[in-house]
């Protein structure tokens, strides 16, 4: 019991292979062992049946013969042989028992069948039949009796059932030879179908212990199958190109961060060397270094707070506190805040329609911020901009259009990627910003199921919207 247990918890911890080629090779056995006994039983129960069917035969014939002689008053014992099927021996003995015919004196006495008969006989034997065994061989007797002038005879047949019990013995030594045999066969189909079946799994290893950081261009080769196995390699590879792509970004956004980073530092090196040298004597480049430190560590301070932005979003962990808002209070909030600090341009509020909205209050508002701060960035100074929020249908339409540089057609859908900026003659490059704004505009969007539409023409201005869904 114990050795079974240890049996069972090796093979649970050993290989797909080993295991299929066990549970293989168990069943084939089985199912063989079962085929090779039936057969045995078979082959058994069919010499039986010839036996016992040559005795009948035998007996059913020799009592035609002796019912036709009934009338006869000299008995011809001797012709009674006639009927007899080959292999079946005919004694009869008289009312004192004395054998007075005996087809085959050579064959088994009485006595000694009487010594061999057997208590408990197989299932299958005829039960009017008497079985005994004799050296190697098992015997059939039946008896019948039969009156002939006033005295009784007995007939005994007698067959014997095989030739000789070796003849099994061989027979059971041969299906044993075959079951040991399918055993083996089982055993290396089995591995052989296995290994077969489970080598793109291995291939599947391989190949993942091949992929590194550095090398993420491996794939597995997937077989024009419709397995499941095909599946698996599919779904990995997809897996792969998504982490692939991931990582990549990953790369990408660091290696930006690191060179948007690099130009506030170095201007914030230059301009510290510069006033350690003659800051002190000349109050012109004192104050210059001091104002052109102050600008650079704000947009350093910008932009490491949108790069943490991005970076929170990403691992999911940027919190959104989904609460129902009255839309307008906050385009009202918006709208007085940003106001009060531009005075370069005029801002117009058109329509401010209510509406209540199921959003996040802080990343919201950082939005439509994003808009007005880039409206007012990218226009000229005295350029109005103008804000609309207006209801129609399930959506309220938030818009802010500018009458500034605007946005070539083929740039338009880049804008939204991190770091991107327009970089051409007709932009202004002297305009501080990261390239990281609308990025996040996007996110904050996606988050809160709201479109953003862009409507923009070179040279006249620009128009950003977004649709968000009514509560
Ligand atoms: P940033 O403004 O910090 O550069 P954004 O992601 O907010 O970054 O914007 C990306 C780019 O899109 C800007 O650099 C600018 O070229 C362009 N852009 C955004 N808003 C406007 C606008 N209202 N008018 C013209 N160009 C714009």
């Amino acid at each position: 019991m114990n050795l079974l247990r240890k049996i069972l918890k090796k093979l649970h911890y050993s290989k797909i292979s080993t295991k299929i080629t066990i549970i293989y090779a168990i069943c084939f056995f089985t199912l063989l062992t079962l085929t090779n006994v039936l057969a045995w039983f078979g082959f058994y129960f069919a010499i039986y049946q010839q036996a016992e069917r040559t005795l009948l035969f035998s007996m059913r014939n020799t009592e035609k013969l002796l019912e036709s002689m009934e009338q006869d008053t000299n008995l011809d014992l001797q012709s009674i042989r006639d009927p007899l099927v080959p292999g079946v021996v005919l004694r009869v003995l008289d009312s004192k028992g004395k054998i007075i015919i005996d087809t085959d004196p050579n064959y088994l006495s009485i006595e000694r069948f009487e010594g061999g008969l057997i208590k408990d006989p197989p299932f299958w034997t005829n039960k009017t039949m008497d079985v005994a065994e004799y050296k190697n061989a098992t015997i059939y007797r039946v008896n019948k009796n039969f009156i002939h002038d006033g005295e009784t005879f007995k007939l005994e047949f007698f067959r014997t059932i095989t030739a000789q019990n070796s003849l099994f013995e061989q027979l059971k030594n041969i299906l044993i030879a075959i079951d040991f045999i399918g055993l083996m066969l089982a055993a290396g189909i089995g591995y052989f179908i296995s290994r077969k079946i489970l080598q793109p799994i291995s291939t599947m290893t391989r190949t993942a212990q091949n992929i590194a950081i550095e090398n993420m261009n491996t794939r597995i080769e997937v077989k024009p199958t419709n397995d499941e196995l095909t599946y698996l390699a599919k779904t990995f590879n997809n897996m792969l190109d998504r982490l692939q792509a991931g990582i990549m970004q990953q790369q990408r956004f660091v290696s930006d961060a690191s060179h948007e980073l690099k130009n506030p530092v170095a201007v914030i090196r230059g301009y510290s060397d510069m006033l350690s040298r003659w800051g002190a004597s000349d109050p012109k480049i004192l104050n210059e270094s001091v104002e052109a430190i102050k600008s650079e560590s704000e947009n350093m301070q910008q932009l490491i707070e949108q790069l943490l932005f991005l970076a929170r979003s990403d691992q999911s962990k940027q919190p959104l506190k989904m609460e129902s808002l009255n839309i307008s209070e906050i385009v009202d909030d918006v709208f007085n805040k940003m106001s009060k600090t531009t005075s370069t341009h005029k801002i117009e509020l058109l329509h401010n329609d209510e509406a209540i909205i199921l959003a996040d209050k802080v990343t919201i508002r950082q939005m439509m911020r994003i808009f007005l701060d880039n409206a007012v960035k990218y226009t000229p100074e005295g350029g109005t901009i103008k804000i609309n929020s207006i209801k129609d249908g399930d959506h309220i339409k938030f818009s802010v259009a500018d009458t500034g540089i605007g946005i070539a057609e083929e740039n338009q859908e880049k804008i939204f990627d991190r770091f991107f900026r327009v970089k051409d003659s007709t932009s202004n490059n002297e305009i501080s910003g990261t390239g990281l704004g609308l990025s996040i505009a996007k996110w904050i969007a996606d988050q809160h199921n709201m479109k953003i539409e862009i409507n923009s023409e070179l040279g006249k201005g620009t128009t950003i919207s977004v649709i968000i869904p009514i509560k």
